[in-house]
């Protein structure tokens, strides 16, 4: 089946180089070209920002979803074509993920760290098989895969932990191996989480 809805993680800052901010923009419109929904954050600013404005410039639909306790820090993005509003970080990343066939990940720092290792350890629990796309933008997550080679290597993850995510080097890639993978059927029911 196809994937018809896809949530990505990634910064609230545009980090220090505007390749990152040209790779969230052209994210966003390959999702629109591909058929698919985006389902972030929610926010105005940084990479959240800049993805969701490649998908609405594109005619594309977006959902956010946001704390209301973010909503001023993160500047709620009265654009979008939906904006969820959730009492906690929690009822977030559950809304998200509820939402979303696949998961992609662009740089961020510490919130998309937590947002990303949330996500792999949930379907390290099988609690869903969903794909996970990490996309490399200039290298920024190679310590990322050095540090999953680490766990494996000083026996603290299995070696198929590794197979968990796949990382590629751009936001075209990501989208064609979103065309090929399709989508996994939910393993888990919301209160598992
Ligand atoms: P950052 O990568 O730190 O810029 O944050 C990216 C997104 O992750 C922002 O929308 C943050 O609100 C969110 N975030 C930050 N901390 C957490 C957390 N503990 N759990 C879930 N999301 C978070």
């Amino acid at each position: 089946m196809q994937i018809r809805s896809v949530c990505v993680l990634c910064g609230s800052n545009e980090g220090a180089d505007t390749v990152y901010r040209d790779s969230a923009v052209r994210l966003g419109r390959l999702i629109v070209d591909n058929g698919m929904r985006l389902v972030y954050g929610g926010g105005s600013v940084g990479l959240m920002g800049a993805v969701a404005t490649g998908v609405m410039d594109a005619g594309g639909e977006v959902v956010g979803v946001i704390p209301e306790f973010l909503i001023r820090a993160e500047v709620g993005n009265p654009n979008v074509s939906e904006l969820i509003v959730t009492e906690s970080m929690h009822d977030r990343k559950r809304r998200m993920f509820e939402m979303s066939d696949a998961f992609v990940v662009l740089p961020g720092g510490l919130g998309t760290l937590d947002e990303t290792f949330e996500i792999i350890t949930w379907k390290q629990l099988r609690l869903h098989l969903s794909p996970i796309i990490v996309i490399d933008v200039a290298g920024y997550w190679a310590p990322l895969s050095v540090l999953l080679d680490s766990t494996v290597r000083a026996g603290f993850a299995d070696p198929s932990v590794l197979d968990l995510l796949q990382v590629v080097a751009s936001p075209e890639d990501a989208v064609s191996l979103l065309a090929v993978t399709g989508r996994t059927e939910r393993t888990c029911v919301s209160d598992q989480l």
